[in-house]
């Protein structure tokens, strides 16, 4: 495509990296793991509507989101063949539209346990739920405390129908950080203690970055967003991940600076005369992040271009006089996210994470999904 095709930034979502990003992580499993994904957050910002049905398309039946919204958007989307595990519980009274949406609510306190089990007995209706403990992480999930109480209360943990025991790793991207083997211990004394009172109940403790932990992290499903996504799961080793986006921003200035001058709000860089300056659309409000400013760089002709002084709300000006004139002529855009600028190294510069620099990406774009 030329760059000239677009006149908004064009943001390209490689569905077939993603697809290949689940398989490569379906191999590093054993067969007796399933793999789900964390679509949450309209899958990290690039758009549940087309990513759930590629990843369906390479048997992915477990998916994750983080609200109810999200979870009755992706069931009217599929068949009864997938679970939809919704991570943040069930807001008080939202329980009988979950349960009639055949929407598995993970539960974190006794209190919403008893409620499921009343929504369940009054309708007589088939609701699985998931449960999740608190191994170490100290967000969601039942204290150690709240868990004995549950282990001594059979009748509500029958009628509960619990059919997945979940945590979450807090330091799982720091593969030596003590703090794993104590959740990992953690999760399994929790899980073969419920075991013996519900012996079908399926384990879930892994991440991404957990997956890389090794088997013993890996029980009976995992739950990877970012990998599936293209950030690293292993940081400060080789990113195994493909790269799954590039995001270009069409130029809409070019200019030639005789004169030493500062450039953009606040005047808080200057740049020497004889300099070339690019101005591209695309700025704070389309999620390229404002502590870029001065740090952060574009990509074009295979080589990286300065950003220079803040970004502003709707565009970003880059330093292009590293080109030479017939490349300066030519551009029309300039990517600031490709493979070789990737999304961790577009965190970095922000002084932020991967994560976050997805999530924000803007509803200004031009999305273009890639399949082949
Ligand atoms: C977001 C989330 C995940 C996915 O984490 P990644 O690091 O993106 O793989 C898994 N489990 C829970 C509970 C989450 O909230």
């Amino acid at each position: 495509m030329s760059d000239s095709d677009f006149r908004e930034g064009l943001l390209s979502i490689n569905l077939k990296a993603i697809a290949d990003n689940y398989l490569d992580l379906v191999g590093r499993l054993g067969t007796g793991t399933r793999c789900g994904a964390v679509v949450k957050a309209d899958a990290y910002g690039l758009g549940m509507a087309h990513i759930v049905p590629a990843l369906y398309a390479q048997g992915c039946r477990d998916f994750f989101v983080a609200t109810q919204a999200e979870g009755q958007r992706l069931r009217s989307a599929l068949g009864e063949d997938v679970n939809i595990v919704i991570l943040t519980g069930v807001r008080p009274g939202a329980e009988l539209e979950c349960a009639r949406a055949g929407l598995i609510p993970t539960l974190f306190t006794l209190e919403q346990l008893r409620r499921w089990v009343e929504i369940r007995e009054q309708l007589q209706l088939e609701a699985p739920c998931a449960l999740k403990v608190d191994s170490g992480m100290t967000r969601l999930g039942l204290s150690p405390e709240e868990f004995e109480l549950l282990l001594k209360d059979r009748p509500l943990l029958e009628a509960a129908d619990v059919q997945i025991l979940l945590s979450h790793l807090a330091c799982a991207d720091e593969p030596l950080h003590p703090q794993n083997q104590i959740q990992l211990r953690q999760f399994r004394e929790a899980s073969d203690r419920l075991r013996e009172l519900c012996p079908d109940i399926l384990l879930s403790l892994a991440n991404s970055s957990g997956i890389f932990l090794g088997e013993d992290y890996h029980f009976d499903i995992v739950r990877p967003g970012s990998a599936l996504y293209g950030l690293n799961p292993v940081p400060g080793s080789e990113n195994p991940m493909r790269p799954t986006v590039t995001l270009g921003l069409p130029i809409v200035q070019k200019r030639y600076v005789s004169q030493p001058r500062a450039v953009g709000y606040g005047a808080t860089q200057e740049i020497p005369g004889n300099s070339w300056l690019a101005v591209a659309r695309g700025g704070y409000a389309d999620g390229i992040m404002r502590s870029q400013g001065g740090r952060g760089r574009g990509w074009a002709h295979g080589r990286p271009l300065p950003i220079i002084g803040r970004i502003s709300m709707d565009s970003t000006t880059f330093d292009i006089s590293g080109l030479n004139k017939e490349e300066r002529d030519s551009i029309n855009s300039i990517e600031i996210l490709n493979e070789q600028l990737t999304v961790d190294e577009v965190a970095g510069y922000a002084g932020t994470i991967g994560y976050e620099v997805l999530t924000s990406l803007g509803h200004r774009y031009d999305r273009r999904y890639i399949k082949g």
